[in-house]
């Protein structure tokens, strides 16, 4: 078997750490498996890289950063390479253009175009285990590009797609999938599999447990996924297209803090006002979520939606030379609040999910302000204050104490 298997930062936080590693990997190894593995930084390097430079230049360009953040991933396969010797088994490290990794050219979160993985498979044949770094690749004027904060998740899969291999195995620092962040609800419950689409959702949604492009690729080249600890070697949460039939209403409860509203209050309430609106957000490049448009009244309406959060400001300058030319009364930027969604396959067929995530909110006395959804999700916003309790409460009423 082809087996990739990806260790996160704090999987090889450490010597000690490093070592466990390198143990898993030989274990697979010694079954008679081909490995290649895939490290993101040890700990909090990234997070530390990028204060360095805050220090140095608020402002340096992304090239430089991707550079610099780069520099990570390198420190962690050369001390898993060298962890793996020292167990007396042959491993090579690879950076991402060593390893094939072609991408496009936008600096911090660059797109991979491509895997060309004959190095990998040339290292392989020599019997060898190929520890690559994630998270990096090269663009076309051969520069160093990073894949966006967690791209160490996607640099597996696209590897796994890349070469066919039969597992994708993503070890963290818990046992799996959970239906809400185990290590904010207490309650919170592994889950035995979960589908490409409700973990897409799940991940988009703010469960940072798997980065969200990668559930994209891996639905798309039909990967199987497995998340699993390093640290207790137990069964994980597998990620696939059909799941067995499961008596859950939903997956899933998740939070994500890195929001902001922005409403635009009193416009005109005349036809195409959405469209001039909306607009010129997309072609700021921004995405937009949980858009919610009052009944006009008096001649004017309002219109709300939800942006990254590190995008406010730009959507806010985006739209405010509109909103002055229409007479709006305010364009106002709101950035204490969370959005808490549900998620689960069982949505599409019972038709009381959304309304028990409402009575969950209620009984807490928690106001929400909007509310949007997909198929198999539904997303509220609420103050951030609000938003720990938020979770708990639904999680509560979904799946008990
Ligand atoms: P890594 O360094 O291995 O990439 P991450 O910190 O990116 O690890 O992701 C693992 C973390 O994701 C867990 O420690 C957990 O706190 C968080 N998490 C959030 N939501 C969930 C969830 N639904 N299930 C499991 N973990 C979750
Ligand atoms: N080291 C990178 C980060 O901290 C990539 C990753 O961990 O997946 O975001
Ligand atoms: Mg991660």
């Amino acid at each position: 078997m082809l087996v990739v298997q990806k260790f996160g930062g704090s999987s090889v936080k450490d010597a000690e750490h490093v070592l466990n590693v390198a143990r898993i990997v030989t274990d697979t190894y010694k079954e008679g498996n081909d490995v290649v593995v895939v490290v993101s930084a040890q700990g909090d390097t990234t997070d530390d890289l990028i204060e360095k430079a805050e220090e140095i230049n608020p402002r340096g360009s992304k090239r430089e950063m991707d550079m610099l953040l780069s520099a990570g991933e390198q420190i962690s396969i050369s001390l898993l390479a060298m962890a793996i010797d020292s167990l007396g088994f042959p491993a090579i490290s690879l950076l991402g253009w060593q390893a094939g990794f072609e991408t496009n050219s936008k600096y911090s979160t660059a797109r991979i175009k491509r895997v060309n993985p004959e190095r990998i498979r040339a290292e392989l044949d020599k019997k060898r285990i190929v520890v690559v770094a994630g998270f990096q690749g090269l663009n076309k004027y051969d520069d160093i590009t990073t894949l966006g904060r967690g791209g160490s998740d996607t640099s597996a899969v696209a590897i796994a797609a890349a070469m066919r291999a039969d597992l994708c195995q993503i070890y963290t620092d818990v046992e799996g999938v959970y239906t809400a962040d185990p290590r904010k609800v207490s309650g919170a419950r592994k889950l035995e599999e979960i589908t490409y689409n409700e973990m897409l959702e799940m991940a988009t949604s703010g469960a940072q447990v798997l980065n969200n492009r990668s559930v994209e690729m891996a639905k798309k080249y039909n990967v199987e996924m497995e998340v699993l600890s390093s640290l207790k070697r137990v069964a994980g949460t597998k990620v696939k297209e059909v799941t067995k039939v499961e008596k859950m209403l939903i997956k899933g409860v998740a939070k994500d803090d890195s929001v902001a509203r922005v409403a635009i209050v009193g416009m005109p309430d005349n036809p195409g006002i959405a469209f001039k609106v909306f607009s010129r957000v997309a072609k700021a490049h921004i995405c937009v979520d949980n858009i919610l448009q009052s009944i006009g009244r008096d001649g004017t309406k309002d219109i709300a939606f939800t942006v990254p959060a590190k995008d406010a400001e730009d959507a806010v300058a985006a739209l405010k030379e509109y909103a002055e030319a229409v007479g709006a009364k305010d364009l106002v930027c709101e950035k204490d609040v969370s959005k808490i969604s549900i998620v689960g396959a069982g949505m599409e067929t019972h038709e009381n999910v959304a309304a028990g995530m409402f009575e969950a909110l209620a009984d807490a006395n928690i106001n929400i302000q909007t509310i949007s959804s997909s198929e198999i999700r539904v997303s509220v916003l609420v103050d951030k204050k609000d938003g720990d309790r938020a979770v708990e409460a639904v999680h509560r009423h979904f799946f008990g104490e």
